[in-house]
């Protein structure tokens, strides 16, 4: 079997991979953009794996940094690009369920595919294309089938991440969960304990984002993982009415989150913070969430518009149109770029013109200001300094 290699990432790293093979070693194509080629999918990056050790690749190569060298990996500088190439590796330890406890460098790629998540991921690619499949990755690709490698129980012990990244990418490629590794993953969900927010959240949110969000959800609620997940303890009802939307993939993190506060009926800044997301981020939930009702029965003034502001309200429309099939974001768009301004700072006027035309700074003229701001918002004045000053003055 072979794999379509003409991807220009590929075509770029293909003389890495021959570098390594002429120095006595093998190298692959693993991982992600393996599987992603073979289904036709957009190619982010390529991940290298070599039989040779970190020592010995840093001296096949000119310019290397050592990214993270101890487990394996070190990055070959090229024509201003960097190719992460990581040694053949078998893991084990896995005490506390989510790292290896020992990393150990191996020769044989069989070995290193053998740590890996699931068989559509452990598929190794040669410089001509030609695939290595050891464990049934292909049969499984063809099959839509996401099994674990190995032991499903097992291996969601070592790293229960593995949990989450299975119902990721049963939304994200729109694949199904194997029974044994279905199986394994509602035995072992409480194991998401152990897991960092973060790493849970990245893999959350790219489920949220999948063309097939329902069936991740699916996986996600029947499983009961989300009861081990920050602020979703309670919110299986929440999380069935979202499972029940539109399948339309959505666009926006912000939008996906907006939805689930939405939904859970819960106050989103609290909320973003437990899953420890980026404060702008979470501002922009936090003013969607404050429009969304609005916008949903209609009643979303000029004003409301204004506060909310132009990305949250990209991230609303998109929430309110999965929430209202039939929801028009295009009308209200064009209301909000209608608008004569889109922040105080656009007011014809500023304190300045104020305080020529007699104001003292102060509380009265900041309230003045602010009215002129509405005013103008709301469209009863036009943004124009000489009918602004002229209103002032009357
Ligand atoms: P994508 O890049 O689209 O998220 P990916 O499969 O490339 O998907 P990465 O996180 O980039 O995911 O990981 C690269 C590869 O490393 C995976 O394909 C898999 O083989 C292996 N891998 C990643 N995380 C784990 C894990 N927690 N347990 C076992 N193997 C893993
Ligand atoms: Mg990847």
């Amino acid at each position: 079997m072979q794999v379509d290699l003409r991807h220009p990432e590929f075509q770029a790293a293909i003389p890495i991979l021959k570098q390594i093979e002429a120095a006595g070693f093998e190298a692959y194509f693993v991982g992600g953009c393996v599987r992603d080629a073979l289904l036709d999918l957009p190619i982010h990056d390529v991940d290298i794996a070599t039989s040779a050790y970190p020592q010995e690749v840093k001296q096949i190569f000119k310019r290397t940094v050592d990214t993270g060298i101890q487990h394996g990996t070190v990055t070959v500088l090229d024509h201003g690009h960097g190719y992460e190439i990581t040694t053949f590796r078998t893991e084990t330890g896995y005490q506390d369920f989510r790292r290896p406890d020992q990393v150990t460098f191996v020769r044989s790629l069989k070995e290193d595919q053998l740590r890996r998540d699931f068989t559509i991921n452990a598929l190794a690619a040669r410089h001509d294309g030609t695939i290595i499949d050891n464990f049934g990755g292909l049969q499984d690709l063809d099959a839509h089938l996401l099994r674990a490698v190995g032991n499903a129980h097992d291996r969601f012990h070592e790293d229960a991440l593995r949990m989450m990244r299975a119902v990721r990418f049963e939304s994200q490629l729109g694949f199904q969960l194997e029974e044994q590794t279905a199986r394994a993953l509602k035995d072992n969900a409480p194991l998401l304990q152990h897991i960092a927010t973060e790493r849970i959240a990245a893999e959350f949110i790219r489920l949220l984002l999948g063309i097939k969000r329902s069936a991740g959800l699916t996986s996600f609620i029947q499983s009961e993982l989300y009861r081990y997940c920050p602020g979703l303890a309670d919110g299986g009802a929440a999380l069935t009415s979202y499972e029940a939307l539109p399948d339309q993939q959505l666009q926006q993190p912000g939008a996906a989150w907006a939805l689930l506060v939405y939904l859970l009926d819960t106050p989103a800044a609290a909320f973003m913070k437990k899953w420890k997301q980026a404060n702008n981020l979470s501002a922009e939930v936090q003013a969607a969430q404050r429009i969304l009702p609005a916008l949903l029965n209609d009643t979303a003034d000029n004003w409301a518009l204004f506060q909310c502001g132009q990305p949250a309200l990209a991230v609303a429309l998109e929430a309110a149109q999965l929430l209202a099939p039939g929801f028009d974001q295009a009308a209200v768009q064009t209301r909000y770029d209608a608008l004569s301004i889109k922040s105080a700072k656009e007011l014809a006027v500023n304190g300045g013109d104020l305080i020529q035309a007699g104001f003292k700074p102060g509380r009265e003229m900041g309230q003045t200001l602010a009215k002129m701001v509405q005013a103008v918002v709301a469209g009863k004045l036009p943004n124009d300094r000489a009918a602004l000053l002229a209103t002032i003055k009357n």
